[in-house]
């Protein structure tokens, strides 16, 4: 049988040796790091040495580094009435965009009332004149837009943290598909959430990273994470996301191979297949992702695809197993016949020449017999 190729990163990497090795090693160090003796000290010292990595890699102190169970809670964290720079105002509203993951849209802490959903435009990006105007709005304002998304891989325009934060704006950036893929200014914000498992560290651990902002604790309990996050430290996973840290997928110019893979993979496509649609084309992207539709329903592409020994996912893969239209496409005005048939496909920052041009003979194979 032929080698599976896995082209769904966007979902979850996989997981690498060095992050594996780490966190069997945890496992098996094994004593709770607010423990004072041997055991606890040696699992102590595996979450701090986590800490000060992932500060160093965004300059800030290893204080500014809080440690969650994931994106999802570091966003939830983050997400919230109360939350304010050193010395000023808490903020009272959310401001946020219509293509955000599921965990901004559902708005965290803040009541409906007090969240302005931006619209895009046909790439995806929103206007800095709708940010202007939702920040012409006197109350504290936090302002979330995400690094880069995770259906189209389009990266957000950093000239619009500018915007927010001169309007004296709290911002956060969902950095989970951006981090370690792109150099981006937007990783500069006042609050960053970072996930491992998009790294090839274990699921289940992500961190919120603040620059001179404090943030309420979400989970209240034991005082861990000085007390900005209740509940026994995930060790091994945390092990897991420093070993992470030093590997391919979170060095950027590890990918650069990748974004000439997939640049050349969608000038092959189009030559193949005049009638393709690739979303968000012509805005800055990730360099490894491409959502395509051939016309083909994505359900059944996908399931065809899996049988011929490729893994790419519809939409978000966080929602699969629910066959519903893409928000992200719908906030892009996609007609929802054409959103049906969006496939997600992402490379990792190894092999990617080869491995979409496996792909490209798997849709030849696949999908074109289902479009006749
Ligand atoms: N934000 C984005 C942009 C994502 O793509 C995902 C997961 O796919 C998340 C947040 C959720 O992260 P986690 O799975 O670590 O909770």
């Amino acid at each position: 049988m032929a080698e599976r190729l896995y082209l769904d990163w966007n979902a979850s990497a996989p997981t690498l040796a060095a992050a594996r090795d780490a966190a069997i090693a945890a496992l098996l160090a094994g004593g709770n790091a607010s423990s004072v003796h041997a055991e606890g000290r040696a699992s102590r010292g595996i979450v701090e040495t986590a800490r000060r990595a992932l500060g160093a890699r965004f300059a800030v102190s290893h204080e500014g580094v809080t440690f969650t169970s994931g994106g999802t809670e570091a966003n939830a964290m983050a997400l919230r009435p109360g939350v304010a720079r050193d010395g000023g105002p808490p903020v009272e509203r959310l401001v946020t965009a219509a293509t955000e993951h599921p965990a901004v849209l559902a708005g965290g802490g803040f009541a409906p009332a007090d969240v302005t959903i931006l619209p895009v435009d046909a790439l995806g990006r929103v206007a800095p004149e709708a940010l202007a105007a939702a920040l012409a709005d006197p109350r504290p304002a936090l302002v979330s837009l995400m690094a880069a998304n995770n259906e189209t891989g389009v990266v957000t325009n950093p000239a619009l943290f500018e915007l927010a934060r001169g309007a004296g704006a709290v911002t956060h950036t969902d950095a989970v598909q951006a981090f370690g893929r792109v150099e981006d200014a937007t990783l500069t914000a006042d609050l960053v959430t970072v996930s491992g498992h998009k790294l090839g560290a274990p699921p289940g651990v992500g961190a919120l990273i603040r620059r001179g902002v404090g943030v309420p604790a979400l989970i209240k309990g034991g005082g861990q994470e000085r007390g900005a996050r209740g509940g026994t430290e995930n060790v091994p996973a945390i092990a897991g996301l420093a070993a992470a840290l030093a590997g391919p997928a979170a060095d950027p110019h590890a990918w650069e191979e990748t974004r000439t893979a997939r640049d050349n993979f969608e000038t092959a496509l189009l030559e193949k297949f005049p009638k393709v649609t690739i979303f968000g084309r012509a805005a800055p992207r990730l360099p490894n992702t491409s959502l395509i539709a051939l016309g083909a329903p994505a359900e059944l592409a996908l399931i065809g695809l899996d049988l011929a020994g490729v893994a790419v996912s519809s939409g978000a893969a966080c929602s699969s197993g629910k066959v519903s239209v893409s928000h992200v496409l719908v906030a892009m005005g996609v007609p929802d016949a054409l959103a049906r048939c969006a496939i997600r496909v992402s490379a990792g920052p190894m092999g990617a020449a080869r491995a979409f041009e496996r792909f490209l003979v798997a849709l030849d194979e696949v999908i074109v017999p289902m479009t006749r």
